[in-house]
C-alpha cells in the first residue's frame, strides 16, 4: 500500500473529528454530501480503510470492503433518485488525476446534466 496520511481530511471525518453530512453508511463504506457541491447531487463514497489511491483500493482491499463500495454507490444513486435522469461518477486519482483529498473517493454527480467528460487539450 502506498503512504497513507492519517491526518487527511476524510480520515478525520471517519474518526468522527469533524462533522460531515452522512447519506448512506454500511460496514465499510460512508458516503456523504461534498461540501462545495457542483450538482444538486454531489456525494463522495469512501471505503472506510485506509486506502491512497484506487490503486491501492483495488490492489489491498478485501473482497467484502470491494462489494460493500459496489453496493453503497447503487445505495447512494437509489437514495438520491437519480437513477432515471442519469449521473456520472468520477474517481480522481494522483497528481495527473487532480486529487486534492489523498484517500480515495468517488464522486457521484446527478440532478443536472454534467456536460462534456473532459475537454480536448490544445
Ligand atoms: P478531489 O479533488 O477528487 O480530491 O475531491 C475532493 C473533494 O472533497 C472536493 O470536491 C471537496 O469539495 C471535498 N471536500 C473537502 N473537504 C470536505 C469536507 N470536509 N466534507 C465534504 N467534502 C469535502
Amino acid at each position: 500500500m502506498s503512504d497513507y496520511d492519517n491526518q487527511n481530511i476524510f480520515a478525520k471525518i471517519l474518526r468522527g473529528e469533524i462533522p460531515n453530512d452522512t447519506v448512506f453508511e454500511n460496514a465499510h463504506t460512508l458516503a456523504f454530501r461534498d461540501i462545495e457541491p457542483q450538482r444538486p447531487t454531489h456525494v463522495l463514497v469512501i471505503p472506510k480503510g485506509p486506502y491512497r489511491t484506487w490503486h491501492d483500493f483495488a490492489r489491498d482491499g478485501s473482497k467484502s470492503e470491494h462489494s460493500a463500495f459496489v453496493e453503497a454507490v447503487a445505495a447512494v444513486t437509489d437514495a438520491e433518485s437519480v437513477e432515471s435522469g442519469g449521473y456520472r461518477l468520477v474517481v480522481n486519482n494522483g497528481d495527473d488525476g487532480n486529487q486534492e483529498v489523498p484517500h480515495v473517493h468517488m464522486h457521484v454527480f446527478g440532478g443536472a446534466n454534467c456536460g462534456p467528460m473532459i475537454k480536448r487539450q490544445s
